[in-house]
Parts: C-alpha cells; sequence; structure tokens
C-alpha cells in the first residue's frame, strides 16, 4: 500500500455511515480521520473555551459557525500535509468547502474524491435513533443493525454506551433540514470539479467499504 497523500471527503446525511466508514479506512486502510464532530464533542467534553462556544450549536443539530469550523480545520490540514486524511462531517457549507480548496492549496493540495454515501431521509430517522456510541473511546453501534454483544457495553473497551443527545427524533429532523438546505449544494460543488463518487448507503456497511476500497486503493490484492 503505498503512502501517497490523499484527501477524501466523505459526503451524505448524517447517519449515512460516514462515520463509520472513515474509522474502516482509518483502521484498515491508514487513513487519518478527521471528524469535526469528534473533536467538537470532545471540546464540549472537556469544557474547553471551544467547548463552551459550540455546545449550544451540537446539542440542537444546528451548524457551528464557518469560522470557527474552518480554524480548527486549517490547523488540522497543515499537520497532515504528508497523510492519507478521510475528512468526515467537514465540509458542511460551501464556504467550508471553499476553505478546505485554500487551505489545500497551499501545500499544493487538492481534494483527490468527494465521496456521497446518499441515503433516504427515512432510512436515516430509523438509522439514527438506534445509533449508540461509547463514551470511552466512541466506537459506533447500531442496536438494529450491530448491537453491542452485551447490552449498554462497548464491545472494544468496556465503556458505557449512550445516546447522543442530538440523534434524538426530534432534533434529526432538523438536521436532515439543515443537510438539505446547507450541505447538499456541495454535491454540485464537487461535481463541477470533476472529484464526486456517489455510493449507495443503503447496501450495508461492509459493501460500502468494498467500494470505497476499490475507489481509493485499486492496486489492492484484497
Ligand atoms: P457529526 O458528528 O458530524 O454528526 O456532527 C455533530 C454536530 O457537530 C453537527 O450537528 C454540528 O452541530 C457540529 N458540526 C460538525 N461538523 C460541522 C461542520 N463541518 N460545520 C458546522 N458544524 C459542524
Amino acid at each position: 500500500m503505498s503512502n501517497k497523500h490523499l484527501n477524501v471527503v466523505l459526503l451524505g446525511p448524517p447517519g449515512s455511515g460516514k462515520g463509520t466508514q472513515a474509522e474502516l479506512l482509518r483502521d484498515r486502510l491508514g487513513f487519518v480521520h478527521y471528524s469535526t464532530g469528534e473533536v467538537f464533542r470532545d471540546h464540549i467534553k472537556r469544557q474547553t473555551t471551544v467547548g463552551l462556544e459550540v455546545q449550544e450549536y451540537v446539542t440542537s443539530g444546528k451548524l457551528v459557525p464557518d469560522e470557527v469550523v474552518l480554524e480548527a480545520a486549517n490547523a488540522f490540514v497543515s499537520e497532515h500535509v504528508l497523510d492519507k486524511v478521510v475528512f468526515d462531517g467537514f465540509p458542511r457549507t460551501i464556504p467550508q468547502a471553499e476553505g478546505l480548496d485554500r487551505v489545500l492549496e497551499a501545500h499544493e493540495q487538492k481534494v483527490d474524491y468527494c465521496v456521497l454515501i446518499d441515503l433516504e431521509d427515512d432510512e436515516v430517522v430509523r438509522r439514527l435513533s438506534a445509533r449508540r456510541q461509547c463514551r470511552k473511546c466512541n466506537r459506533i453501534f447500531n442496536l438494529t443493525f450491530s448491537p453491542p454483544k452485551s447490552e449498554g457495553v462497548c464491545d472494544a473497551c468496556g465503556g458505557e454506551l449512550y445516546q447522543r443527545e442530538d440523534d434524538r427524533e426530534e432534533t434529526i429532523r432538523d438536521r436532515l433540514a439543515v443537510y438539505h438546505e446547507q450541505t447538499e449544494p456541495l454535491v454540485e460543488y464537487y461535481r463541477d470539479r470533476f472529484v464526486l463518487e456517489r455510493v449507495d448507503g443503503a447496501i450495508g456497511r461492509d459493501r460500502v467499504f468494498a467500494e470505497l476500497r476499490k475507489l481509493l486503493v485499486p492496486d489492492d490484492e484484497d
């Protein structure tokens, strides 16, 4: 497997499996996983200045202002110019996409692929209401598709599983509206730049990953 840097943006509604696929890309293909959502949740947990600033947005499912997101992202990109990076949940608006292009350009790089993991709204609601996450290692479970072996306990580290506050049904609908209004225009943005690929998110975790693998490491043997 080559170590050549690669910048991959995963796009898709909440619950389409971006986080799960990004973890697989990290664990199996050596990508660095950048999730703005995880970064913010970590800040909130530690009650840092950034955490206090973004808390209200994150728990209510609204987008954190672009300046705050871009400041964090620029620092990250500059530290990872040599890596293969998977961007999960970033960018989420056109100004963020433009900001990402600018910082990558400064390092003579670009977004190499934007993969849209597509999923219908009703399926999003069904999946997110059943999603649980580990408080300790952040691993994601789904009570329907991939339940933990023992209820409420993480298979990987024994940590406690919880439901994200923004995964409650009322908030899920708001997040979907935000996605359609502010994030979906990115499909066209990346299509215009000839880097857009689409995968059907309904085919299941392993088949989605097989598609990603085929696309991102076409020479890989297995
Ligand atoms: P996620 O874990 O990607 O679903 O993100 C959870 C929440 O974090 C979102 O609902 C937003 O409040 C915030 N967030 C994450 N990424 C971004 C982003 N790129 N732009 C604005 N807000 C974000």
